[in-house]
């Protein structure tokens, strides 16, 4: 009967969310354990300059290898990080990391890059973002100018003098600052001359549907405001040649995304490098 069917499919909902609810907080109850027992990994994806053929930089971005539940992606377990505060911790072991492997890839000349972190909305409440920045410098011996801090308009539009206040301190580091996923948050652009800010990354989604016009006219305009105000642009989620002609002749040449390379690990990043300069060195009549 229909009244059955109806009870049925709540039963089915009552199981999913029960799912859902059992597997959210086992993983919080892991997570707790998780750093000390280095289940968290780093990966880096490069940014690269299309018209220099450079590498201009790196993201890194946070991988949990459960020991049982195999890989989390940092979509589901970020958000429980920050329900529970571990976000704060975790970001502080990051900036480390971050910072003691791309000191060493300057210190063995192998890449000379700025590598960007993704900051948690939690982290700037937490107002100890500035010393776990300092501290990770002074420990890696790295200089300020090549950590990033990728920050979404929402952190920057929550509480903005109080960010700006942070942000401002954090340069004085020599750190460098970028706007993540821009265009999609609360709109920060009647804040976007006074926010201390380096770069725009256009999200990825606009770069996804860069075959409709729409979607054009909103790239073309971000690179246009970049321009205005002096920023670099930076493209994410390129995944095509047809994406990269596009940017290319708006005047964005700096591309983060699969078409170039997916987010790996350290090793796998100096080896994709290496390969990457030997491209280039190879003379193009003997492709
Ligand atoms: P995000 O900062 O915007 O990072 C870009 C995401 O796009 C990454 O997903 C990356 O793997 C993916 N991506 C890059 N190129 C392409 C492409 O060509 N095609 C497609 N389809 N995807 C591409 P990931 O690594 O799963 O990270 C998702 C989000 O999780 C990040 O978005 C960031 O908001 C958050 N996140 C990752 N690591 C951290 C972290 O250490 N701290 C914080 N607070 N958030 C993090
Ligand atoms: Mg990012
Ligand atoms: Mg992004
Ligand atoms: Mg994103």
């Amino acid at each position: 009967s229909a009244k059955q069917a109806g009870k049925n499919r709540y039963r089915f909902y009552d199981e999913q969310m029960n799912r859902t609810q059992t597997r959210k907080m086992e993983l919080e109850k892991d997570m707790r354990k998780a750093l000390v027992h280095e289940e968290f990994k780093i990966v880096y994806q490069p940014k690269w300059d299309s018209r220099t053929d450079r590498l201009v930089g790196m993201e890194a971005l946070l991988r949990w290898q459960h020991p049982r539940l195999g890989m989390i992606s940092p979509a589901e377990f970020i958000p429980i990080s920050e329900d529970t505060g571990l976000i704060v911790p975790i970001t502080r072991w990051m900036i480390q990391e971050v910072c003691c492997q791309n000191k060493h890839w300057h210190d063995s000349n192998e890449m000379k890059v700025s590598i960007s972190v993704n900051m948690s909305i939690r982290v700037f409440e937490s107002q100890l973002l500035y010393e776990m920045v300092e501290q990770a410098l002074n420990v890696s011996k790295l200089e300020g100018e090549h950590l990033e801090l990728e920050i979404t308009e929402s952190i920057a539009m929550s509480d903005v003098a109080n960010t700006i206040e942070q942000l401002i301190a954090l340069r004085g580091l020599g750190v460098k600052v970028s706007l993540d996923d821009f265009g999609t948050g609360y709109s920060s652009l009647g804040s976007l001359d006074q926010l201390p800010v380096d770069t725009l990354k256009i999200d990825q989604g606009f770069i996804r549907n860069s075959d409709q016009r729409s979607k054009q006219a909103i790239i073309s305009n971000i690179i246009a405001i970049a321009q205005n105000l002096d920023l670099d642009v930076v493209a994410e989620g390129v995944e095509t040649q047809e994406q990269i002609q596009f940017l290319r002749s708006k005047g964005c040449s700096i591309m983060q995304g699969y078409y170039y390379g997916k987010p790996m690990s350290s090793a796998d990043m100096s080896r994709w490098f290496e390969a990457k300069q030997l491209e280039a060195h190879v003379p193009s009549e003997s492709i």
